[in-house]
């Protein structure tokens, strides 16, 4: 990846553009920000800048055999420490992070910008403790001795960097206070706090922002095969990340719209308040992505069960499994209740972004929205 093609991050590139034309690139960087912003493929371009064989300015060739290595994270000068687990199943082997390289080439080709939690679930590390051991720093440290193999510079990436344990951080701080000719350190975590302040001392930080709205809407278009809508709504809700975005779009997938109707069906007949406790605590064990698209998804059936009342119903672009159910619910309500349950579903998601209590949330609105639903 080149650093041109990193969205929404137009203040540390132009940093970065400075120091790298300038030749004053510190030999440790830290970059921070929240998941999903791009401090891992940015590190990867950063790298790929570094080892570059005929960099033009601030960027890399992008067509150079050192390029192509570093693209793919198969450059010799290029060391990667990520968090892994330090034990095999068995226990009796102590693993590295060459034993998980593989993997992690093929999710970074496929997602550069992969979160934790998609790492963890690549490695199968379900209640394992996911770090980066004190042995991965010293075998960093033999590597680091030897001569590069391209007889240039050398790079080393360390991801979520917080992952280490004070005695892995100890360890590196040694090689940050005496660093070996040439060789670049690119840290990356979301709070530098998260860091010992002896390291964080020896690194220069450089913050990463929230991916704005429009730049994660057209990423999601470019490169996932999405309808408009579905694209639109996953950027409005990701809060800047574009791995939280493509969560979001797997979600939507599961067809939240199947999920809506079945929910109005059951409200709609009496007695539903046992269904009632069952569903909310369901919702509540959901992630808070999903919660929230749900909503999304409700609100988005209102507005086009009003379009189908409004004799507009080609205005709604529903699909033609959901026709049936639109016709009918339109029918059975009337506009002031349409925008009673429009009221509930947006008052319920502001309720969740303010992180209340999610089976709570769920229930009231369940019950309310079954009072509106059955009043006369
Ligand atoms: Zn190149």
């Amino acid at each position: 990846m080149r650093l041109s093609e990193l969205p929404g991050q137009t203040q540390a590139l132009a940093q970065l553009g400075t120091l790298l034309e300038g030749n004053t690139l510190p030999h440790a960087l830290l970059l921070f920000g929240r998941e999903g912003v791009g401090k891992l493929p940015m590190a990867q371009a950063l790298a790929q800048r570094l080892l570059c064989q005929q960099p033009q300015g601030a960027e890399a060739c992008g067509q150079c055999p050192s390029c192509s290595r570093a693209s793919k994270w198969m450059h010799p000068d290029l060391h990667l420490l990520m968090p892994i687990f330090g034990r095999s199943h068995e226990g009796n082997k102590m693993l590295s992070a060459e034993d998980f390289l593989p993997a992690f080439r093929e999710q970074f080709a496929e997602m550069p910008w992969l979160s934790l939690k998609n790492w963890g679930n690549v490695m199968d590390a379900a209640n394992k403790q996911l770090m980066i051991p004190i042995h991965e720093v010293r075998n960093l440290q033999k590597k680091l001795t030897l001569h590069s193999f391209e007889g240039g510079k050398k790079v080393v990436v360390i991801w979520h960097a917080d992952k280490m344990n004070p005695e892995a951080s100890n360890s590196l701080l040694k090689l940050l206070e005496e660093p070996p000719a040439a060789t670049h350190f690119i840290l990356t975590v979301e709070t530098p706090n998260d860091l010992l302040p002896t390291v964080l001392s020896r690194c220069q930080r450089m913050g990463l922002h929230r991916i704005p709205v429009p730049e994660v809407n057209d990423w999601l278009l470019a490169h996932q095969d999405v309808p408009r809508g579905q694209a639109e709504l996953a950027a409005s809700l990701a809060d800047g990340s574009l791995s939280l975005a493509l969560e979001m779009l797997n979600h939507a997938e599961e067809n939240l719209s199947a999920e809506f109707i079945d929910w109005m069906r059951n409200l709609t007949k009496a007695g539903a308040s046992h269904y009632l406790l069952a569903w909310a605590q369901g919702m509540s064990r959901q992630s808070r992505e999903k919660q929230k698209v749900f909503l999304e998804t409700a609100l988005e059936k209102v507005r086009a069960t009003l379009l189908y009342k409004a004799n507009v119903p080609q205005l709604a672009l529903a699909q033609s499994s959901e026709h049936e159910f639109l016709q009918r619910f339109s029918a059975f309500l009337t506009v002031k209740k349409l925008e009673q349950l429009q009221g509930l579903f947006e008052a319920t998601l502001v309720l969740l972004i303010r992180n209340a209590n999610a089976n709570m949330s769920f229930y009231t609105l369940g019950l309310d929205v079954s009072r509106t639903l059955q009043a006369k």
